[in-house]
């Protein structure tokens, strides 16, 4: 059988046979309702509450701050939005966030200015990180919320959300973090991080599609988003998806167990880095070498175009990605990779590879024997790269 290495957990990740089977019952059997009376309900209710509090667990919360939503588009949005909305009440009008956020927070920062919030975008340097001295220039008193992701899903750069998370405390501001791919990357503690809200996504941890939640500290009132019913002790309505919310209690006990495991990945993330900046010329590393997700390789190679290597490592069976699986289907380059200082035409040549714990040594060594080949393929049919050996 030809081989099939999967490099694209960054976009979303298989989904685990535990999770399955941890669902299961409630996809079939224990199909009730959290808020029905009757035995059914108390049966669902309890599995619900069960779920919050191991969720919470692991995040060194309290499982009354634990909120589902339906995905961490959902948990960014309303961190956003209700907190902007509830800031407004009391006269701040100002959000801070990065220039390097996932498209649900910066397109969320969009609607806040088109409603009259003001948003500063900080810059970050060329690791990706984020400038503490334009966030200090930046905050005021009017300033309702800090929005730092606390990894980014491109480049892998580790933003120092503590210590942002000060400053903005130091102002009065609420910090928020988009922790959806740190979760199961690195270790993660609400406490530790001194954070307001935190939002977190299954399907980046091998559960299906479509479930989220949002962490919000006790004490920290924010606006809803979706209104409904009494559902979330009455700040998220809709009734609780409960098999995908055992689903995402089971996949972040798993993520948390397998931590220690990262410490390989990381190795094998930077054995894919070492061997591919030397074996093909005009290759930078995009994102930090240090300080960066251990799953995370984000490699630009001049003179070709991102899409092509894509279908041709596709043709080979290995699934990569650009940047972001959201922005890949637009032709513009990566807005992360251009914050770092990446010029158009090596962000327009970029791979991103991202690997997990069940990506192996030969999984690694596959796309070292077939990369290489598929580039020099793409340079031979560019005119720039002609262009380019000619003039040298
Ligand atoms: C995937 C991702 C999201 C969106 O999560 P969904 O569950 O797909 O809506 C948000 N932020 C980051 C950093 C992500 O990687």
């Amino acid at each position: 059988m030809e081989r099939y290495v999967y490099a694209d957990n960054a976009a979303t990740t298989p989904v685990s046979k535990e999770v399955v089977d941890a669902m299961m019952p409630y996809l079939t059997d224990k199909w009730g309702n959290p808020s029905s009376l009757h035995a059914k309900g108390r049966e669902a209710s309890i599995a619900l509450e069960d779920a919050r509090a191991r969720i919470a667990a692991c995040l060194g919360a309290d499982a009354k701050e634990i909120y589902f939503t339906s995905c961490g588009s959902e948990s960014d949005n309303w961190a956003l939005k209700g907190a902007a909305l509830a800031g407004k009440q009391k006269g701040r009008t100002h959000i801070i966030t990065s220039k390097i956020e996932h498209h649900a927070a910066l397109h969320a920062c969009a609607w806040l200015e088109k409603q009259g919030f003001t948003v500063t975008y900080l810059g970050v340097d060329t690791n990706g990180v984020v400038s503490i001295e334009e966030l200090k220039a930046a905050i005021s008193d009017k300033t309702a919320l800090v929005s730092v992701m606390l990894a980014n899903n491109e480049i892998g750069t580790i933003e120092p959300i503590a210590e942002i998370a000060k400053i903005a405390h130091e102002h009065g501001a609420l910090m928020f973090t988009d922790a959806v791919q740190a979760i199961g990357n690195i270790p993660v503690n609400v406490k530790e991080l001194g954070v307001d809200m935190l939002a977190l996504s299954g399907h980046k941890i091998h559960t299906p599609k479509g479930i989220g939640a949002l962490y919000i500290k006790k004490g920290v009132r924010i606006d809803n988003l979706v209104d409904g019913g009494g559902q979330e002790r009455g700040k998220r309505g809709g009734t609780e998806n409960l098999p995908y919310i055992i689903g995402l209690a089971t996949a972040i006990e798993r993520a948390y167990a397998r931590l220690p495991e990262m410490e390989r990945v990381a190795k094998l993330r930077d054995y894919l880095i070492d061997n591919i900046l030397a074996a093909i010329p005009h290759s930078t590393l995009n994102g930090p070498r240090e300080g960066r997700l251990p799953g995370n390789v984000n490699i630009g190679f001049e003179y070709i175009e991102g899409e092509s290597m894509l279908l041709l490592l596709d043709f080979e069976g290995i699934a990569a990605s650009t940047g972001s699986a959201c922005s890949s289907a637009s032709l513009d380059p990566s807005h992360v990779l251009l914050a770092i200082g990446v010029p158009h035409e090596r962000a327009h040549g970029s791979l991103r590879l991202s690997i997990s714990t069940e990506t192996t040594k030969e999984d690694a060594d596959y796309i070292l024997e077939k990369l290489p080949p598929i580039v020099q393929r793409l340079r031979d049919m560019s005119p720039l790269y002609e262009e380019a050996m000619q003039a040298k």
